[in-house]
């Protein structure tokens, strides 16, 4: 990289460049807003577009750097069931593609660290790896990360985005949204936070089981939650909908979701509701918290708060 990758936008800069070069895609980012913003700018911006607020999409490893504290976690190693169970068409090789590309084995990610001192398990989807799609792969991992809450008493703290399950696990992707959701009562079973950050889109499957069971459900501003496609919608209902139908404000304004929150108040906003659920006093021995009373009190005094 040099000054003049940096500072002239590609349009004048592929005059000069040569053929194949790929600093456009990997120097500029193109927003919502039709602006072309300097990468590292935008990430040091959290990945919000300076000029419209767009939120744009964050790897799993991303979003754990701007979550935890210090930028310091550690990402757990969760199963690795068979890649290809139905022997899916063309589906090996676009696992390898994937994989390549995000350098993740799947598109969930699990890690551990703090947040204001408090130790968490987070989880996160990466879009990038296949569209988020749940197969065996995200699901186990899903419930190594509820497993890994419970066994240290940690909240656990999901990142959704996913376009659904994956069709080329057939009934196997669709069994996750059970196995999931089951994961979710034996926190819920335990007593522990699980609260859900919803991000830009989270559709299908994923809004149909645990992403949508938090404790507390946050939206990141104008994602898309759906379960189907606005298209598919209008088609059977034949009305017009509103143009912000499926965004995350709407779904709130309609009781669906808790709150919206931007991202750079994400910790903070997080790190308050935990220390109301968990009860300040405690919060760095969380692991006296097991009166149900305790937390049913908790969980009314966050409900009045929001
Ligand atoms: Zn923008």
């Amino acid at each position: 990289m040099n000054w003049i990758t940096k500072f002239i936008k590609p349009k004048i800069k592929s005059l000069f460049k040569k053929q194949g070069s790929d600093n456009k895609e990997t120097l500029w980012v193109n927003c919502e807003c039709k602006k072309l913003i300097y990468k590292d700018e935008l990430f040091n911006n959290l990945s919000v577009c300076p000029s419209c607020g767009f939120h744009h999409k964050l790897t799993c490893e991303e979003r754990f750097k701007i979550f935890f504290d210090n930028k310091e976690f550690q990402i757990l190693k969760t199963p690795e069931p068979d890649d290809d169970p139905l022997k899916f068409p063309k589906y090996s090789a676009k696992l390898k593609q994937a994989r390549e590309k995000t350098k993740q084995n799947d598109a969930v990610l699990i890690a551990e660290g703090k947040l204001d001192g408090l130790s968490v398990t987070v989880g996160a989807q990466n879009f990038n790896f296949i569209g988020g799609a749940v197969g065996a792969a995200s699901g186990e991992a899903f419930i190594h990360g509820a497993q890994n809450a419970i066994t240290n008493k940690t909240p656990f703290i999901f990142f959704s985005c996913s376009g659904g399950q994956k069709m080329q696990e057939g009934a196997i992707a669709l069994m996750q949204m059970t196995r999931t959701v089951l994961a979710v009562n034996e926190l819920k079973k335990n007593n522990l936070p699980y609260i859900v950050v919803i991000t830009n889109p989270t559709t299908g499957g994923v809004s149909a089981s645990f992403a949508t069971l938090g404790d507390i459900l946050i939206g990141e501003p104008k994602s898309v939650l759906a379960f189907a496609g606005r298209r598919v919608i209008q088609n059977t209902v034949k009305e017009e909908l509103p143009e912000d139908f499926q965004t995350t404000e709407f779904v709130k304004d309609h009781g669906g979701i808790d709150l919206v929150v931007e991202r750079k108040y994400l910790r903070s906003t997080i790190s308050t509701l935990l220390s109301i659920l968990l009860k300040k006093k405690e919060v760095k021995n969380i692991s006296g918290i097991n009166d149900e009373s305790d937390i049913q009190e908790s969980l009314q005094k966050t409900s009045k708060a929001i």
